[in-house]
């Protein structure tokens, strides 16, 4: 999905939905499940290019935890400024640093922006790092590997090892 330079006259929005096939994120990330939901709202002013917007996605990981595959719902706000690439870099450091503060600074390469590189970066930022299957996810047992979230384990019983027995009870409370 391209976005032409040429034809942002004045401030518009747009709304597209893009196939997982299309913006797949690596394989070993997560898989995406739905269509993606990108919203936008661009304003050009000269040669730079202001967007900002939503991405709405759900995406099937593994939970870093109990490493049970799992849905997140990714729906987030975004903001990215796309300058010409750089044709005078000294001139587009100084820029890139009086913008960098709060906004995303990309680069556009031609006469169009990258609408589908674009929803792929901003997914990447979306994803969590620690993904979690539910936020109190109890996780897999350090000895025996049971899901504890399934229940406890005979190795909580052990009240030999300090660590275990600080986790039963904050368990416990
Ligand atoms: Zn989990
Ligand atoms: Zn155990």
């Amino acid at each position: 999905m391209r976005l032409f330079i040429e034809q942002i006259k004045e401030p518009q929005n747009i709304a597209f939905e893009f196939c997982p096939e299309e913006c797949d994120v690596p394989e070993d990330i997560g898989a995406l499940t739905k269509p993606i939901r990108f919203e936008a709202h661009v304003e050009r002013i000269q040669q730079d290019i202001h967007i900002s917007g939503r991405i709405a996605a759900q995406v099937q990981m593994t939970c870093s935890r109990c490493l049970m595959p799992h849905k997140e719902r990714l729906d987030e706000p975004f903001e990215v400024m796309y300058l010409p690439g750089a044709v005078d870099e000294k001139k587009n450091l100084e820029e890139i640093e009086l913008e960098e503060e709060d906004l995303n600074v990309s680069y556009y390469h031609g006469d169009f922006i990258s609408l589908t590189d674009l929803v792929r970066e901003q997914l990447l930022l979306m994803l969590p790092i620690k993904p979690l299957c539910r936020e109190n996810c109890k996780g897999l047992c350090p000895s025996c590997g049971k899901d504890l979230n399934e229940g406890e384990c005979q190795c909580s019983l052990d009240i030999g090892d300090p660590r275990l027995s600080v986790l039963k009870k904050l368990l416990h409370t």
